[in-house]
């Protein structure tokens, strides 16, 4: 996100935190402090490079705010990382947590880098960073902010280009930290990062929890607008890791209709219905493009039609900014099922309310990824060695998850239906709600 969408995207954010706390009637400085942040750091350090020169890199991190519990949330490593777009993300995961009922507050991070040496960055050389180039960045980086992460008081995890790799380094360096500043022996803090591999202090469900929770959400939706979900077909954008698997559930779970997926290659139709395995295993196995195109049995479309496309449910799961004022007239959809951040701009939610299609907003949809963090870091500070059996089963991960899920939908909706607003500023209305209270509370 340039620094241009980073400003736009925040001051929407701000835009509808505001009405939510109008509606709620908070006095002027409590929406200073939801529109504010507690705390912004700028740092900049130098790594050495592989031909032995150094560059000094530039990164941030925020804390929103943490009136409900520490701050968490990911690490961005990509070029377009700005002061903006970290504080957008950082006040997006404090609604969201505070939304999905779990104790924690919202925080984000990011470094201005090209790990993947991006031919789209103006400023590039076009050379991805090395593995040896991502330690020394992620150490040197973690060395700045070991002072204000910690489990009890901001727990990053993985974002854009960070991998559990990448969280295991900086869990690595910060227990080094710590032990060099108390001068006792080394001992891994597995719980100051989530999305942890299993096995070293990640947790069973976490993979697919996202989708899980989009799922639920659908679910319940679905219980409230009549769906059958066995007949519900369903658009998605995006066979990633909260697309496919989503779309996997429900055509496992529920034998609902996949007839559209897409990808960053394209996008492809079947009206009889795909079967998502399959598509699944021709993207990672057998397509020259690895994508979901010209998956047989299937035809391809462009992907500006699969707007228009009649179907019960149309789930944006790739990008951000995908539903605006120009592609939300053009749904012919019951329910919106955002497993995107951001996927939907304030002009589009107000179309859509007014055109009646039912939306269930990324903070919402998508709460079960940082739940099941949530449910990481719980296990990390009650199992500190992680000792496998005393691991939570993916079955208690799934039931737990299912629990906050339904009940963050049903607080949204009873918000819904007592301000008759749309869904998009329903979601805030119990975000801000929490949040004004447990800052009142600490006062
Ligand atoms: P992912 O595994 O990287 O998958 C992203 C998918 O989007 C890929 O299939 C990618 O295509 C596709 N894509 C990229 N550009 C596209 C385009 N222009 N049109 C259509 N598809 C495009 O990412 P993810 O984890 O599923 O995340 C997807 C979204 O969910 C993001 O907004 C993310 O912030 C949000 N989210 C994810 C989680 C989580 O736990 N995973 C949690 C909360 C929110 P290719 O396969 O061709 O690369």
């Amino acid at each position: 996100m340039s620094k241009n969408s980073g400003k736009e995207y925040l001051n929407n954010l701000r835009k509808s935190l505001t009405k939510a706390a109008k509606i709620l009637g908070l006095e002027d400085a409590m929406i200073d402090i939801i529109n504010g942040a507690e705390r912004k750091l700028y740092v900049e350090f130098p790594v050495q490079m592989d031909d032995g020169s150094i560059k000094v890199f530039k990164g941030f991190r925020v804390q929103d705010n943490t009136a409900r519990g520490p701050a968490k949330g990911g690490i961005r490593y990509h070029w377009n990382v700005n002061e903006y777009e970290v504080q957008a993300l950082a006040k997006d995961m404090s609604h969201k947590c505070a939304l999905m009922g779990i104790p924690l507050g919202g925080g984000k991070g990011g470094i201005i880098c090209d790990p993947k040496g991006d031919k789209n960055n103006p400023n590039g050389t076009g050379k991805p960073l090395s593995k040896g180039e991502l330690e020394r960045l992620t150490r040197a980086y973690t060395d700045k902010i070991t002072y204000i992460i910690g489990t009890d008081k901001d727990v990053p995890a993985p974002d854009v280009n960070t991998t559990p790799e990448i969280m295991d380094w900086l869990m690595d360096q910060y227990s080094k930290n710590i032990a060099k500043q108390t001068g006792q022996p080394f001992k891994k803090i597995y719980g100051v990062v989530t999305g942890k591999p299993v096995g070293k202090g990640g947790s069973l469900g976490r993979g697919r929890a996202t989708a899980r929770g989009m799922q639920v959400a659908l679910e319940e939706a679905a219980k409230d607008l009549n769906i059958d979900l066995s007949k519900a077909r369903i658009v998605v954008q995006g066979y990633g890791n909260a697309g496919m698997n989503f779309a996997k559930f429900m055509y496992d779970e529920h034998g609902s209709k996949i007839i559209c997926v897409s990808d960053s290659k394209g996008a492809i139709y079947n009206a009889d219905g795909l079967n998502p395995h399959e598509v699944e295993k021709w993207k990672e196995e057998k397509s020259p493009k690895k994508s979901v195109v010209d998956y047989p049995g299937a035809k391809s479309i462009p992907e500006s039609d699969m707007y228009g496309i009649e179907c019960e449910v149309w789930a944006p799961s790739a990008l951000e900014g995908v539903i605006t004022k120009d592609t939300a007239p053009k749904l012919k959809t019951k329910v919106l099922v955002e497993g995107a951040n951001g996927a939907t701009t304030n002009d589009a939610d107000r179309i859509m309310h007014k055109n009646g299609v039912f939306r269930i907003p990324g903070i919402l949809a998508n709460g079960g990824g940082v739940t099941v963090s949530c449910f990481e870091l719980q296990q990390n500070l009650e199992n500190p060695d992680c000792v496998p059996e005393k691991q939570w089963s993916e079955e208690y991960v799934d039931k737990k998850l299912k629990t906050h899920m339904v009940s963050a939908y049903r607080s949204t909706k009873e918000m819904y239906d007592k301000h008759k607003v749309s869904m998009g500023l329903s979601v805030y209305l119990v975000s801000v709600d929490r949040i004004a209270k447990a800052v009142k509370s600490k006062m």
